[in-house]
């Protein structure tokens, strides 16, 4: 790949940073950099909100009907089907997704977002009349919110940018989104998708460069009327106190530690691959990966033994191979971090049954590779089941009860999702309503549906993405009280009337 220079989209034009410094896109399979992208500054970001400020203060976009507006989205999501492999090539290259991960979920998923969020305004985006004790009509409306800052981490990079700009401007809403800095080039490649289905300028104003200094202007900037998170708790925290400063509002999509329970009547096999999925995938980067097992004692030893002939099986290599099942974690940096949160494991007392290395084959020597690593015999109470690895570790615990089992996932200051495996249909459900978690999976890991609301509970946040709730989240509710009195005055009006 010959290294291209991006450009960021502020007000409808591609721009550099205006101190004109860049930051670098490393391929985390090789170490090699592909690209360079503006590292933007306060100035550029005020730029950016001061665009985005005057198209929903002064341009057609909020004046559009949503009609109109889901045209536009139809024509994005067409354009990303158009430049599939392309999309997914980069993705692979600047995450270190594999192209399996980045050909068949994250691309047409991305363009599925932008289809559904095409009609659903005109679906959701209503109000209500209400009967009120007084001879008044008393009606709701559904508003957009205004200027909306976005701020992405780097683990979903495309199909991140879809769950947050699809719903907030197809009600109307004016954004500037900041993607993280390690991943920034599905953006800016959006961007020019963007650029290409003509959307007005200042609608969608993309801007990258560091998340503490200028992803804490989005978060307190005056002009913003909402600031929304996806990212670490500790991130969440200062984008919280941030946008206290003119009471914005605040969505947050944060960290997780998700319990993934396997009941002695589940089917094993089918409870083994699921597993795999829900912490295997994209390399355990997920916030909702299953990483504390919590399987029954009388299935515990036929359980890992089959989970561990699996994992021996995984080929891990070259994340552009469609055959590949794990590529490089995303940087160097998260590879020390994995390291560090492994030894503190074995530590604790933790029995490392699987992986805990980096893998010997020379090809992989550049790249950031590490082994799915598995832990047995692990508690509760240790670090590394209440703290978020984020990457390619499992806790495996074991529990006897059902109430034992409620009580362990619950044991957390995460709330974000609960994998359910049983042929129980009961225990199903009075599990499912006992974990204290946004998402629930009952015999399968993983669908995010853009119709069904995502969203964490404690730690892991509060608002909702994607459905009806995820769109609703973009807009803001007025009441109006119209008074129908035919003759005379309203009540109200005799009060001071002299
Ligand atoms: P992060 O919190 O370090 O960064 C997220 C984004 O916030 C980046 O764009 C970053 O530049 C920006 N940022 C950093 N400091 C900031 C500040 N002071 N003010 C404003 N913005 C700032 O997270 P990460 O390492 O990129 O991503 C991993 C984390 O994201 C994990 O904790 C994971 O669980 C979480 N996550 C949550 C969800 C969810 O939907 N709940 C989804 C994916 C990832």
């Amino acid at each position: 790949m010959k290294k291209e220079n991006y450009k960021m989209l502020i007000n409808g034009s591609f721009v550099e940073a205006e101190s004109k410094q860049t930051l670098s896109s490393v391929n985390p399979s090789t170490g090699q950099i592909i690209a360079e992208f503006p590292k933007a500054s306060i100035k550029d970001v005020k730029k950016a909100i001061a665009a985005a400020r005057e198209a929903f203060d002064n341009g057609e976009w909020p004046k559009l009907s949503n009609y109109e507006r889901g045209q536009y989205l139809i024509k994005i999501a067409n354009l990303i089907k158009e430049k599939a492999q392309h999309l997914a090539e980069i993705e692979t290259k600047d995450s270190g997704k594999t192209i399996k991960e980045t050909t068949f979920i994250d691309v047409p998923t991305a363009a599925n977002v932008f289809e559904y969020f095409a009609t659903c305004a005109d679906q959701f985006m209503r109000g209500k009349t209400i009967p009120v004790p007084a001879n008044e009509l008393n009606y709701t409306l559904r508003e957009p919110v205004g200027v909306v800052a976005q701020i992405i981490p780097w683990n979903y990079p495309l199909l991140f940018l879809a769950w947050k700009i699809a719903p907030a401007i197809s009600v109307g809403n004016c954004v500037v989104l900041k993607p993280a800095s390690l991943t920034s080039l599905a953006a800016l490649e959006l961007a020019k998708i963007m650029d290409e289905a003509g959307l007005p300028k200042g609608v969608v104003n993309i801007v990258t460069g560091s998340g503490s200094e200028i992803g804490s202007e989005l978060a307190s900037n005056k002009d913003v009327d909402k600031v929304s998170l996806i990212g670490s708790t500790s991130t969440g925290k200062k984008v919280m106190k941030l946008a206290s400063e003119n009471i914005k509002k605040v969505a947050l999509e944060l960290g997780g530690k998700s319990a993934n329970i396997i009941f002695d009547d589940a089917d094993i096999e089918t409870a083994v691959n699921g597993t795999m999925t829900a912490i295997f995938m994209n390399q355990g980067q997920m916030c909702t990966a299953g990483s504390r097992v919590l399987v029954h004692e009388k299935i515990h030893d036929k359980f890992v033994n089959l989970l561990l002939e699996k994992v021996a099986k995984l080929k891990i290599g070259d994340p552009l191979e469609h055959e590949t099942d794990l590529g490089p974690l995303s940087s160097d940096k998260q590879r020390d971090k994995v390291i560090e949160s492994i030894e503190a494991a074995k530590k604790e007392g933790a029995k490392l049954v699987f992986g805990g290395k980096t893998p010997k084959d020379s090809k992989l020597k550049d790249g950031f590779y590490f082994e799915p690593t598995i832990f047995d015999s692990v508690k509760n109470n240790m670090a590394i089941a209440q703290e978020e690895v984020f990457s390619l570790v499992l806790s495996i615990i074991t529990f006897s009860s059902l109430e034992e089992a409620v009580s362990i996932a619950n044991d957390s200051k995460y709330g974000l999702a609960g994998i359910i495996w049983t042929n129980d249909v009961k225990k199903a459900h009075v599990v499912a309503s006992g974990l204290k978690a946004g998402t629930i999976w009952v015999n399968t890991y993983g669908g995010f549906h853009a119709q069904m609301p995502f969203g964490g509970y404690k730690q892991s946040g509060f608002s909702k993405e994607l459905g009806e709730e995820g769109l609703l989240e973009y807009t803001n509710l007025k009441a109006v009280n119209m008074d129908l009195t035919i003759d005379g005055m309203p009540l109200v009006c005799h009060w001071f009337n002299k």
